[in-house]
């Protein structure tokens, strides 16, 4: 596996390499980010024309709206490394800000879809959180050009995001979206679970009970108040519990159609730690 620092051994490197499929991650990799890699990888292999699976590690800060967050934020690259060769990684490419960011010039930031601006979800939040998603995908996607690029669900706004993003802009890669991988007592993984004190890490799975109490629930007002419930009684404190439009993350109005899909989706902070979770929903 080869370890890509600079734009210019990327360059190099892609020169020589079918279109590559992409798992962007921000590193602190963990079993959901390995399941992500595995899969690229026997996707690669399996492909028309075989191709690479590369892996970029990088801690976005346009991303981050609290400093302190992105200064905590864990980096942990020797161990990241060994957990992309094992997966099956044929490249890892984890730059520095500059490569991605260069000096003096713009960053280009791509007008955002609907599905960035819902108040009530991740934007009412995290502004601006989006924004910088959308200017490091693009930008990795403009560098690396790959053919397919997987996301997790466990992001599952940003992966709504993403693909309208890649649809619009470059449409040359596809989304591949991946299950939630979980720890045996339900809580989704992520890197900031190991910011959790013994104590928070039982209120942590408040979140993933409150999306299997909302499937016993018969209306989307039904289930929010059980998670709202659920959340409060297991100790972490709700930014959203809602059911929404799987695709648009709209609340369809009482007059509208059903939506083809629905999704249970959750903020909520424990401790110090702010932990996401989602889930399909349908109506029992
Ligand atoms: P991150 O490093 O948190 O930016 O995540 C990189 C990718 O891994 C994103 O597409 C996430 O949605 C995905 N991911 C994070 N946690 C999980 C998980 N528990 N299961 C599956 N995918 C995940």
């Amino acid at each position: 596996m080869e370890l890509l620092q600079t734009n210019a051994e990327l360059a190099t490197w892609r020169s020589l390499h079918a279109p590559p499929f992409l798992v962007p991650t921000m590193g602190a990799l963990h079993d959901g980010h390995a399941s992500l890699i595995r899969k690229a990888s026997e996707a690669a292999v399996a492909a028309a024309t075989p191709a690479p699976c590369i892996v970029s590690i990088f801690v976005n800060p346009t991303q981050f709206n609290d400093p302190k967050d992105l200064a905590r934020y864990p980096r942990t690259l020797d161990s990241d490394l060994a957990m992309c060769r094992a997966a099956g990684a044929a490249a890892v490419y984890a730059p520095t800000a500059d490569e991605i960011y260069p000096q003096g010039q713009a960053i280009e930031t791509p007008p955002l879809p609907p599905v960035a601006f819902l108040p009530s979800l991740e934007d009412g939040h995290r502004p601006g959180h989006f924004a910088g998603v959308a200017q490091v995908v693009l930008r990795l996607f403009r560098l690396i050009d790959p053919c397919a690029a997987l996301f997790g669900e466990k992001d599952w706004q940003q992966l709504q995001l993403v693909t309208a993003l890649a649809a619009a802009h470059h449409p040359s890669t596809a989304i591949i979206p991946c299950h939630t991988i979980r720890e045996p007592d339900g809580l989704a993984m992520s890197s900031r679970n190991r910011f959790l004190s013994p104590s928070d890490r039982v209120r942590a799975l408040s979140l993933s009970r409150a999306l299997s109490v909302a499937q016993c629930e018969h209306s989307p007002d039904a289930a929010e108040s059980a998670m709202r419930r659920v959340l409060e009684e297991g100790g972490a404190q709700t930014e959203y519990a809602v059911i929404r439009d799987a695709r648009t993350l709209t609340r369809p109005r009482e007059h509208d159609a059903p939506p083809p899909a629905w999704r249970a989706l959750i903020a909520a902070r424990v401790g110090s730690v702010r932990l996401i979770d989602n889930a399909p929903w349908q109506s029992v």
